[in-house]
């Protein structure tokens, strides 16, 4: 697995910089999810969103979530993931299909609509932290700087993208997050303004063999930085019999009895990894025992 997210901060501990590269990740999930070119670009931005934003958390166990909802023929967007970048998520309708916007360019925003990003994190509270904003664009990483803006009072800068080949497979997928604290000078502002305005796309620099390196090189031209890490990132889903036992089992006695009554038996289905995991008759009755 060659993904990663490189990690740095500048301007004396005012600025951060996550810069991820992430082909792997979203050519796994196109894989998985036989998604149409729209439908891969859509998801794999909100999985690199997702993946540098599960980088920020502090603890092990901490998970953030984002889903998106559309009006668009894709429907919503499902993404999460855990501190070590392990990312997962699908999207309601891959197989929306739209016109190609200019230039071959694919219409993210079209195919996901008016709507709303929520993000929630799990950080082992009670209630795990949830905000919501209304999209602004539909291209996801201006609605995620939004998010910021307006949930986090953190001014950020976000750019995400998916570029595809003519196979339909993922060719590049990277993205970055820029975020500054309240102490940063405005000259580092200016300049940082600066190079994000002149800088191409990140897919285009990816696709120019660039690694995370020089592009936060080019981010962060003629600034002082230091890199603080690099974390690897993956698409993997954690799911497994035993956890679906257990959400199962969390049901409680009389709504397994109803399951084995009407159905005779248990079919849950995975999103994220599409696999179905099957108890029969048997296997719900020694669960109820379990729990009586
Ligand atoms: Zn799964």
């Amino acid at each position: 697995m060659s993904d990663y997210i490189l990690r740095a901060t500048a301007a004396d501990g005012n600025a951060r910089i996550f810069i991820a590269d992430a082909k792997e990740t979203v050519e796994k999930a196109r894989s998985l999810h036989n998604t149409t070119p729209v439908a891969t670009a859509a998801l794999g931005r909100t999985l690199i969103a997702a993946g540098i934003m599960g980088s920020m958390l502090k603890g092990k166990d901490d998970i953030v979530t984002l889903q998106i909802k559309g009006d668009g023929p894709l429907g919503g967007i499902v993404v999460t993931s855990d501190a070590a970048a392990n990312v997962r998520g699908y999207v309601h309708n891959p197989f929306a299909d739209i016109p190609e916007a200019n230039r071959g360019k694919l219409d993210v925003a079209k195919a996901i609509g008016k709507g709303t990003l929520s993000v929630a994190m799990d950080i082992g509270l009670k209630e795990p932290y949830t905000g919501q904003i209304e999209l602004v664009s539909g291209e996801i990483a201006e609605d995620l700087a939004y998010y910021y803006a307006k949930s986090q009072q953190t001014p950020s800068s976000v750019g995400l993208g998916v570029l595809i080949n003519t196979d339909c497979s993922v060719k590049k997928a990277g993205g970055f997050i820029v975020q500054l604290m309240p102490e940063a000078t405005d000259e580092f502002i200016g300049k940082l303004e600066d190079n994000i305005l002149k800088m191409p796309y990140i897919t285009d620099l990816l696709d120019m063999e660039m690694t995370p390196y020089n592009i936060l090189d080019i981010i962060l031209k003629d600034c002082k930085y230091q890199i603080v890490d690099k974390i690897p990132m993956q698409y993997k889903c954690n799911c497994s019999r035993e956890r679906v036992e257990r959400a199962l089992i969390s049901l409680g006695i009389n709504e397994l009895k109803d399951i084995l009554e009407k159905e005779g038996e248990a079919k849950l289905f995975c999103n994220f990894c599409n696999t179905e995991y099957k108890f029969g008759s048997n296997e719900i009755k020694s669960l109820i025992n379990k729990k009586s």
